[in-house]
């Protein structure tokens, strides 16, 4: 189907942050597939582990015991602190299961018609469940009727989120990206994150933190919530965790745990030995090479390069994020700086219209993360050296 305005652009080959084109073109990728893959391309120890997963077994069924499965959810619970997993492929999937735990939640404490508290500029999937719980009308549109069951407030608001609390007797949960990815990179303050989850505790609400594009070591932590200092109940993951291979994953604990029992959930693919040693295999190497410190280090100054670099730039409106995960806002679309950076063998995104957006594999290193910059600020400045008004002129011509 139509779905996607794609660049002409084909990559066959792949080398840690490196990309070839079909033509042998060399480009750096800062976006490492969309927050995707987590080790780089082409990191022999995920060859070698998916290799020999590959020639042993690739899928059973979840009707019997998957030893790989048991594993990666045992680290996940390690770095995640939480207690039970849910695996799935992808992150919609992942959210889907989340919005099901809490609804099940609000049925066990006797409420008939449980609703979800979620973010303006929140995006958590496209599914018809997280298309509604998403805030953005671009992506409803034309899918009406909505999923009911959803109260939005805006992020970083806890008035906003006590005005609901006090009215609202059906939410029982609240459902947000710590850091928001599609909507722009806005990150939430670690103070609203604390005050969010004591409104929970107070209320017996869920605390869901979606973090399949934020989590998995990009914020300089595994999860964004352990730089707030506690436990979510339900954390939904996809994205980076198998470095490229498809994987979703939905993990609970605290008032969470539990709520699923035997025939409440499943999925046919979720859970393969395949994306499994995917899984285990990128959490083991994460802790090896010590990305983790990586994303902080090289993001920080990626972020502080840039800031300065586009201090005063007419224009430029924000540059802000955290950790490996970096959003710099201009005042008008810049839709077209996609191509700009290819042609200048640069790989990078622009969501919301207006926000440029870095995500690179979390193996970039410091020289690699200043050459995105070299790449990358001379583009932002010729783009907006041009007057304001000439893309549109040219549109109406
Ligand atoms: N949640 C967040 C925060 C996301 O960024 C995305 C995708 O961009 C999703 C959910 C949906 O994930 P998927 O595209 O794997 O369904």
């Amino acid at each position: 189907m139509n779905t996607y305005a794609r660049q002409p652009v084909a990559f066959v080959k792949g080398q840690g942050v490196w990309l070839w084109d079909e033509a042998g073109k060399k480009y750096l990728d800062a976006l490492a597939g969309i927050a995707v893959n987590t080790l780089g391309h082409n990191h022999p120890r995920l060859v070698r582990a998916l290799s020999e997963q590959i020639a042993r077994i690739i899928h059973t069924s979840n009707l019997f015991r998957i030893p790989a499965q048991e594993a990666a959810a045992d680290r996940l619970c390690e770095v995640s602190g939480l207690d039970e997993v849910f695996f799935c492929n992808s992150g919609l999937e992942a959210n889907e299961c989340a919005l099901k735990v809490a609804r099940k939640y609000g049925h066990e404490r006797g409420i008939a018609e449980p609703a979800v508290l979620v973010m303006e500029r929140a995006f958590h999937g496209r599914s018809l469940a997280t298309l509604s719980a998403t805030g953005s009308r671009k992506v409803q549109a034309g899918f009406e009727p909505l999923v009911q069951g959803f109260v939005r407030v805006p992020l970083n608001d806890l008035e906003a989120v006590q005005q609901v609390a006090a009215h609202n007797r059906n939410v029982v949960a609240v459902f947000l990206e710590p850091i928001q990815g599609e909507g722009g990179i806005h990150v939430s303050r670690l103070e609203y994150l604390r005050g969010l989850k004591e409104i929970c505790d107070q209320h017996e609400w869920l605390f869901m933190s979606d973090e399949v594009q934020c989590g998995l070591g990009r914020s300089g932590k595994w999860f964004v919530y352990q730089h707030a200092g506690f436990l979510p109940d339900v954390l939904p993951l996809a994205k980076g965790l198998g470095s490229g291979v498809p994987v979703g994953a939905c993990a609970v604990g605290g008032r969470a745990k539990g709520i699923f029992k035997p025939g409440n959930h499943g999925s046919t693919f979720g859970g393969n030995p395949l994306a499994m040693t995917a899984v285990a295999t990128t959490i083991d190497t994460m802790r090896e090479e010590g990305l983790l410190a990586n994303a902080l280090k090289v993001g920080d100054a990626m972020r502080g390069g840039l800031a300065n670099a586009l201090q005063g730039v007419p224009g430029v409106v924000d540059v802000r994020g955290m950790g490996m995960m970096i959003g710099v806002e201009l005042d008008r679309p810049c839709g077209e700086l996609v191509a700009r950076a290819l042609d200048a063998g640069l790989v990078v995104n622009v969501t919301a219209d207006r926000v440029i957006r870095i995500l690179p594999a979390l193996v970039m290193g410091e020289a690699e993360g200043r050459e995105v910059l070299e790449r990358l600020v001379p583009l932002v400045r010729d783009f907006l050296a041009r007057p304001a008004a000439q893309p549109r002129a040219a549109a109406a011509a």
